[in-house]
């Protein structure tokens, strides 16, 4: 892809929607525009990650990009068994000593243990390193007896992904060179091709016949969908989400003999919409209230962020025509329950104690329904 076209594409993907990723089915550093691309979605305000192997770059470029903050900067590493296929010299060891030395490494990738060239460098950088430990079957795409085949039954929904963009699920979808869309980087197959962004606008993808007819998959099972085979969906009935409408449409039937606390109090007696409302709409909403339904859980009306740069905007996050509103909001209404979907919350909550709003942060639900079901029901003995 020329860095023309990538300047083409990005300026069609709003800034908040969602990560660009530098990876998936190749190396990115192997465009020698890499860099420039970088470079320029980080300073049009993206969130930049970048997957790689340090293959066929040299330290002077590798410098270029060691003041951006990447949300993610995983570094795959060549292993002692050889399941991946790296040379090893004295020139590749010198990018990755660079690399560990200057630039903010997430994390270490590696299909097995580390080769014996690299373990000490890894060892001493203190930078956490990720095992594969089982096979991935790329949706299907490969055949190996050593997979068992999946065929997902029911409503599904895909873990991965850096978030929404406009209401599109939590895929990840991968812009190839020639400006196609396909709809993850398990598509190796190009089974689902959902248009082009060169040619297209996003939105008009999002609505195209391919992406409909993926969301049409993930519910019906008729549909010849890749998800289907993939061991990165889940079925939505075990989504958190989906567990604690289930936890609350018992526990309405059940009359409470102890009381927990006023987390359980609230989830109990939780007011239906429009009464509740979310606090918070950073990178936790983005990536879980639409993608993993709580939606369907709390159908909230009123969104609320702190941010005075977004009152009175429609952001990425949110459906088209709903808008941020501000904090203030809430005082002047009255028996409403406040969801703070952040994981530091104690600011906001302090303020909302001083308001006498009820709040529940969407961290603690999360706990209280993996406790709830680790401990079958006792929370409702
Ligand atoms: S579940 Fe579907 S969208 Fe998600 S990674 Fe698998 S094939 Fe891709």
């Amino acid at each position: 892809m020329s860095f023309d076209d990538f300047k083409t594409i990005i300026a069609k993907v709003p800034p908040g929607g969602g990560d660009i990723s530098f990876c998936g089915m190749s190396e990115p550093l192997h465009n020698p525009e890499c860099m420039d691309m970088m470079r320029y979605a980080y300073e049009k305000g993206y969130n930049v990650c970048l997957l790689t192997t340090l293959t066929g770059v040299t330290a002077a470029e590798m410098d270029r990009i060691k003041d951006i903050p990447f949300a993610q900067f995983v570094v795959h590493i060549p292993d002692a068994e050889g399941n991946s296929h790296f040379v090893v010299d004295e020139e590749y060891l010198g990018v990755l000593r660079y690399s560990i030395d200057n630039l903010q490494i997430t994390r270490f990738s590696c299909h097995g243990a580390p080769h014996h060239a690299v373990k000490g460098l890894i060892a001493s950088s203190g930078i956490q390193t990720s095992s594969a430990e089982a096979l991935h079957n790329r949706a299907g795409n490969i055949a190996d007896s050593l997979l068992t085949p999946i065929r997902w039954k029911g409503r599904i929904t895909c873990l991965i992904g850096a978030g929404c963009i406009e209401k599109m699920s939590h895929q990840h979808p991968v812009v190839m060179p020639d400006g196609s869309v396909v709809l993850c980087c398990m598509d190796f197959g190009l089974k689902h091709v959902l248009g082009n962004l060169l040619t297209q606008e996003w939105r008009e993808i999002l609505h195209g016949s391919e992406y409909q007819r993926v969301l049409k998959g993930q519910i019906d099972e008729a549909e010849d969908i890749l998800c289907r085979t993939c061991s990165l969906a889940v079925s939505t009935a075990s989504l958190p989400a989906m567990r604690l409408k289930k936890a609350l449409s018992e526990a309405r039937s059940v009359p409470p003999v102890h009381r927990r606390g006023s987390l359980v109090e609230l989830l109990r007696g939780y007011p239906r919409p429009p009464e509740l409302v979310i606090v918070g709409l950073g990178g936790l909403f983005r990536d879980q209230y639409f993608p993993f339904l709580w939606n369907e859980v709390f159908g909230a009306e009123l969104f609320v962020d702190s941010n005075p740069s977004l009152w009175g905007r429609n952001i990425p996050a949110l459906p088209p025509g709903v808008v941020v509103s501000p904090p203030q909001e809430l005082k002047r209404l009255q028996g409403i329950v406040a969801v703070t979907f952040m994981r530091n919350h104690s600011e906001i909550s302090r303020q909302l104690d001083e308001w006498n709003i009820p709040h529940v942060n969407i961290v603690d639900i999360f706990n209280f329904i993996n406790i709830q079901s680790a401990s079958q029901g006792c929370v409702y003995e």
